[in-house]
């Protein structure tokens, strides 16, 4: 068994996500599928019982993702899944036996497979044959890190008037998606933001970068193989290697790696914030 940290901390944020994305294009793009093979429908909502039949026999064209929802998108509709607090999905020859907490193999024609593997089984499947960003569950969601729509402008914009925190402004979905826990107290540090500033204090200077900060630190998550979680594997089963560049994420009571002084948690929000004193104003 690999280790299992709190619950609350391991959720496979947007740099996991963009990962997995990548990890699976190449062996799924210009693949046809021979048939979905469900072990377990059970996940947040119930895999629909005629998935296996829109499926089979058509083409995937490309593999998107919006938010933390991974996009398949087919010759006619598009599989949006989600996945979860512990979902996971790897490439596999054909024919590698299932294990616990499997919930479905995306059989390819050349041989490989597609497996989705949920403990918690939070993750979730549906699939539209309409534009997928109307769909219902990507319809409302809030500009992410990554579009254009999100700049300096827009953080400007949103924290008028907000007194709350600016983390927790950052971890408002309604307002920004994909910027979770981890994300938020490292763009904070980098951007030299104290994380319990009232949102409507922030600069016009201060929210352009902290944009930069919060995009920075995405991209080398990302280009680091995604993740820093405890038991986040990867699609081709390796850690990813970002916790070692991390200034203040779990880092209490060690030294600021700028200025030496002690790394400080506060809890916001019920969840944890990493900060440094002398760093952040
Ligand atoms: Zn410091």
């Amino acid at each position: 068994m690999r280790p299992c940290g709190a619950a609350v901390e391991r959720l496979p944020e947007l740099p996991e996500v963009e990962t997995t994305r990548r990890g699976i294009e190449r062996a799924l793009v210009g693949r046809r599928v021979q048939e979905l093979h469900i072990y377990d429908a059970r996940l947040r909502w119930p895999i629909a019982h005629d998935l296996p039949r829109q499926l089979a026999g058509q083409r995937i064209l490309a593999v998107g993702r919006r938010a933390k929802y991974l996009l398949l998108q087919f010759e006619r509709g598009t599989l949006i899944m989600h996945l979860g607090m512990s979902g996971s999905l790897r490439v596999l020859p054909a024919r590698t036996p299932a294990g616990k907490h499997d919930q479905f193999d995306l059989v390819l024609e050349d041989g490989a497979l597609l497996r989705l593997n949920d403990p918690r089984r939070f993750g979730s499947i549906h699939y539209t044959s309409e534009a997928p960003e109307q769909h219902k569950l990507l319809r409302h969601l809030a500009p992410e890190p990554f579009a254009d729509d999100f700049n300096a402008d827009y953080l400007w914009r949103i924290t008028r008037g907000r007194r709350a925190a600016i983390k927790q402004v950052l971890m408002n979905g309604r307002l920004v998606t994909g910027v979770g826990n981890i994300y938020a107290s490292e763009a904070l540090f980098r951007a030299r933001v104290n994380p319990r500033r009232a949102a409507s204090r922030l600069t016009r200077a201060e929210c352009a970068k902290l944009v930069r900060a919060i995009r920075a630190v995405l991209t080398l998550a990302i280009r680091a193989g995604g993740t820093t979680l405890r038991d986040y594997v990867g699609t081709d089963g390796n850690p990813g290697y970002f916790r070692r560049r991390l200034y203040v994420y779990e880092r209490a009571g060690r030294a600021c790696r700028v200025c030496g002084a002690p790394v400080r948690r506060i809890t916001q929000g019920q969840r944890s914030t990493y900060l440094c004193s002398q760093c952040q104003h």
